[in-house]
């Protein structure tokens, strides 16, 4: 059975419910029952990379965590490291065509932590897509013009916008969360470890000692990703460049003014930026610094805002009434990084989407909206595939389709990122939004 015993890992696993086992994750528990005939390698358990092979054998981990129930989702279905916008889209992708999949998320629950984004035209035709229910009025709002100036009243640009949408990051995996079938998502389900063979990913250990199966595993874990560094154990994240101040606060007569208006004010000697974003009732807005300016990465969201009230004092309207009425303590420091585009997004059976493939800076305004459209093309490459070379095929496929546009994203980021730095002149490009 696959949560009982050591000889699971070294057993090619033939699949069948259990009558009346339950596991706590995927209900009716699925047994794997030893194989007629000789037994396959031994397959070894990659821990915390960079220390890549060997680890924690599975005899020492029921051990440790005598309780837990392994999770088989069978040689068809799916499992997904990490349940933020990129797992929530593709576990909705996948089920609509009738692929088993499940989501294995760290967190309590859906996270409630985040202000919000910029959802580009791209971004937006792929939630329509997926999650045609949503109740869009609710946890979004409708931008229509960006409106850049430099701080000293000088106009920029105006721009107009088409199908962007400012959305809350709350208000989206919530409705994304509802409208996905029950029991398909598990909390506090952290991926601490995966069992390799040569190419192929037979499963992965939760910080609980549960193991699960399946025929393919998506990484979908974030700019951090642990998936990534199975793949990749050298490719680390650049250095921090710049950093966001991010609130949220009440503010209905400012939003009033906004109306459908991003704005977003940049300091003529360049490595600073504050933008303002209409939300309901409410407004997001932002503080970007570069670190070289002054690196206050480290320090509390309160006395980042302390500083900023001092130092953004005569900026333009509405900046210094914003200064004076948000709360720091309930806002963000968000150190922002990104990665050189990376060889390949897959290696077998496992696929990096999402942040965890391609993390970029802010500036592209693509992080939620290439997660999004990383599901909607997945997802039908994968109809009908009942093997791991089948899967390692598709994989391929969406590498190669993909690839190219995330990676453009990125560079397009890190040009922004030059942009942003450089003091203002009437030819130089502005970063445009978060
Ligand atoms: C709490 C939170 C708040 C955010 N707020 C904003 C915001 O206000 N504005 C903005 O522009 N962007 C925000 N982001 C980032 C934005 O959501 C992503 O850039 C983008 O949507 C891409 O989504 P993703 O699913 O690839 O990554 P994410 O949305 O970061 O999701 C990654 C998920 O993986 C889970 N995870 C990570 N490691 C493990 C593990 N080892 N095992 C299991 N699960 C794991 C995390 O709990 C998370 O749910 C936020 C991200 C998070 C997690």
């Amino acid at each position: 059975m696959v949560c009982s015993s050591a000889q699971v890992l070294k057993e090619r696993p033939r699949v069948s419910p259990i009558p009346g086992r339950y596991c706590r994750f995927c209900g009716p528990l699925i047994g794997l029952r030893p194989p007629r005939g000789p037994s396959p390698p031994t397959k070894t358990w990659i821990l915390k990379p960079p220390t890549p092979l060997g680890g924690l054998p599975s005899a020492a981990r029921k051990k440790t965590h005598p309780n837990t129930m392994d999770v088989n989702l069978g040689q068809n279905g799916i499992a997904i490291l990490g349940g933020g916008v990129a797992g929530l889209a593709v576990l909705a992708a996948l089920h609509r065509e009738g692929i088993r999949a499940e989501i294995f998320d760290r967190a309590p629950s859906p996270d409630p932590r985040g202000m919000g984004f910029i959802l580009m035209p791209n971004g937006v035709a792929a939630v329509r897509d997926l999650f045609p229910a949503l109740d869009w009025p609710r946890i979004s709002r409708q931008l229509d013009t960006a409106h850049l100036a430099s701080s000293d009243g000088t106009i920029i640009q105006r721009q107009r916008l088409s199908h962007t949408l400012c959305v809350s990051r709350t208000g989206l995996i919530n409705g994304m969360t509802r409208a996905l079938p029950a029991g398909r998502v598990h909390y506090n389900a952290m991926v601490v470890s995966a069992g390799m063979e040569g190419d192929h990913l037979h499963g992965v250990q939760l910080a609980d000692g549960t193991e699960v199966r399946a025929g393919a595993f998506l990484g979908c874990d974030g700019v951090g990703s642990r998936a990534r560094r199975w793949l990749h154990p050298r490719r680390e994240l650049n250095p921090v460049r710049y950093f966001e101040l991010l609130s949220l606060m009440p503010a209905p007569l400012i939003s009033a003014r906004l109306g459908n208006t991003f704005r977003k004010f940049y300091s003529p000697g360049g490595k600073l930026a504050v933008g303002i974003v209409p939300f309901g009732d409410s407004v997001v807005w932002f503080v970007q610094m570069d670190r070289t300016l002054k690196d206050m990465l480290h320090w509390r969201p309160a006395e980042v805002g302390a500083h900023f009230r001092e130092l953004l004092a005569n900026w333009p309207d509405p900046v210094p009434e914003l200064l004076a009425t948000t709360d720091f303590s309930g806002s963000h420091v968000w150190p922002v990084s990104d990665l050189d585009p990376l060889p390949n997004y897959h290696r077998g059976n496992l696929l990096l989407l999402g942040d965890a493939a391609h993390p970029m800076l802010s500036f592209t305004s693509q992080g939620a909206g290439s997660a999004l459209e990383d599901a909607v093309l997945l997802a039908p490459l994968l109809r009908g595939i009942t093997t791991p070379d089948g899967f390692a095929g598709a994989f391929a496929e969406f590498d190669r389709l993909r690839r190219p546009q995330c990676s453009a994203w990125v560079a397009a980021g890190q040009d922004l990122y030059q942009a942003f730095c450089e003091p203002r002149t009437s030819a130089n490009r502005v970063p445009l939004v978060n």
